[in-house]
């Protein structure tokens, strides 16, 4: 789904360059790329519709700032419509009651609960300090239990003993019973889970909710099941009071379009995310990053962090200033540029976080050739600094002799020095065309 709602966005991004604003007109174009691609993704109906409407009602009361085109204006909406619907903010698990918190762990056969009743029994364990029990009332399947016992192992908290021959309810009051008398602060409950929904199956989960008054019931559901994972939500639903949801297997081939419609339909917050096999591959759900997954823009509120925290505004609106005033762009407003850009966590960082849309790089860049880019940069910060500043500021005087003198300095050659003059040239007659400064440009519209 990413790559498709990704495909058709930057297509989209392309034909609406050269018009002013979102109109009735180019809005119903954007409108029907986006409902195409959640529908082949097998988001629910419901859910789309609303999903459209709301991202239409924005868009046309939206003003086009800056330099925004109409286009990347309506990918912004489209971004923050899909972490609104996900979710609103970060929600953690809720422990606040009497100890033992009781969590009730709900969901498929090979959704992940056992994997993710673990992974939980860790995170409360290091991250919120707190003396945790697991138990398995899977009475079907005795590896079940065994596998609940080595996972718990694996994560430092203690298990409680079950066995194929008991009662699901027994088992549960059982292990409550124990967690009181040895002062445990949480007790998780792994439930049975079938490959279907069945009644019978519901009917025991009632029961141990009935019982075990859990704090939270907490729906496990793989990421990876689509339009499935959108009947089994509402099955559960209807069966329990469903608190939060965690979405397995996110780091599987589904870009996570799931999670569009499991909130929705739940009823419930995603609180955590499963992204991998192993015990600590869990992660607080943060609905605003994971917008930008599914959209496959890359990180952008982490770009957008980073620009604001890393970059001096105040240097780059002098930049701009000069350039404009005409008193030229040279070699130190070169070397400053180049700075800055390292100050953002580098080349890398800065790719990794920019959409593709801006980088017009189709696929992600590898790693081979981000560390060529971080060394060209760093062989460019070498040869400016062996200049003198009259050179810096007039490289028009670097003839063969200085140029052979800067290269020895710098440890380079003397074509390094020639391809650094050329690139510097190309960049200082983009910025003339450019007027107001590329860098400050730049920030603008990815802040803004
Ligand atoms: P249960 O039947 O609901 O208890 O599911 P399990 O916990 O046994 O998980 C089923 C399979 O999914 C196991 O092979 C797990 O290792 C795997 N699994 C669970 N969560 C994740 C996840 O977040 N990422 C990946 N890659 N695999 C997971």
């Amino acid at each position: 789904m990413a790559s498709n709602l990704t495909d058709r966005l930057s297509r989209l991004v392309k034909t609406m360059r050269g018009q002013a604003r979102i109109t009735e007109d180019n809005v119903q174009d954007m409108l029907r790329e986006v409902r195409m691609a959640l529908l082949e993704a097998d988001v629910a109906l419901p859910v789309v519709r609303d999903f459209i409407a709301r991202v239409k009602e924005r868009a046309l009361g939206q003003e086009v700032v800056g330099s925004l085109s109409p286009g990347q204006a309506f990918v912004g909406i489209v971004h923050r419509e899909l972490a609104a619907t996900m979710g609103a903010g970060v929600a953690d698990i809720n422990l606040a009651t009497q100890p033992p918190a009781v969590i009730l762990m709900a969901g498929l056969q090979g959704a992940g609960k056992t994997t993710t009743t673990a992974k939980l029994a860790k995170h409360l364990i290091e991250r919120r300090k707190k003396k945790v029990l697991t138990v398995s009332a899977d009475v079907y399947r005795p590896a079940a239990i065994d596998q609940l016992k080595v996972v718990t192992r694996q994560a430092g908290a203690e298990w409680f003993p079950s066995s194929a021959s008991d009662q699901p309810l027994a088992i549960a009051q059982a292990a409550l019973d124990h967690a009181r008398r040895h002062y445990h602060d949480v007790l998780i409950v792994d439930t049975a889970g079938r490959l279907a929904i069945d009644e019978k199956l519901m009917a025991e989960i009632r029961d141990l909710h009935a019982a075990l008054k859990p704090v939270e019931t907490l729906f496990v559901v793989d990421a990876m099941q689509g339009q499935d994972a959108v009947n089994t939500a509402k099955a559960f639903r209807e069966a329990l009071p469903l608190t939060g949801i965690v979405l397995t297997k996110l780091d599987g081939d589904a870009r996570g379009g799931a999670a569009l419609s499991v909130k929705t339909i739940a009823g419930a917050p995603i609180k955590f995310a499963g992204v991998s096999e192993k015990i600590d591959g869990l992660e607080v759900f943060d609905a605003e990053r994971h917008a930008g997954r599914v959209l496959g823009m890359g990180d952008i509120v982490g770009l957008v962090e980073e620009v604001q925290k890393g970059v001096d505004m105040a240097a780059a609106q002098k930049l701009a200033d000069k350039v404009k005033s005409g008193t030229g762009f040279d070699l130190n407003d070169f070397l400053s540029q180049i700075s800055q850009m390292k100050k953002m966590g580098g080349l890398g960082g800065l790719m990794d976080k920019l959409p593709s849309q801006l980088t017009g790089k189709a696929g992600q860049i590898g790693p081979a050739e981000m560390e060529r880019a971080e060394r060209d940069v760093r062989r460019m910060e070498g040869i400016i600094c062996s200049m003198t500043p009259l050179e810096r500021r007039k490289p028009e005087i670097l003839k063969a002799t200085r140029k052979r003198r800067i290269a020895a300095g710098a440890g380079v050659q003397v074509q390094d020095v020639n391809r650094l003059l050329n690139q510097f040239e190309q960049m200082r007659d983009m910025m003339k065309k450019m007027k107001g400064g590329g860098m400050m440009k730049m920030m603008k519209r990815m802040a803004g």
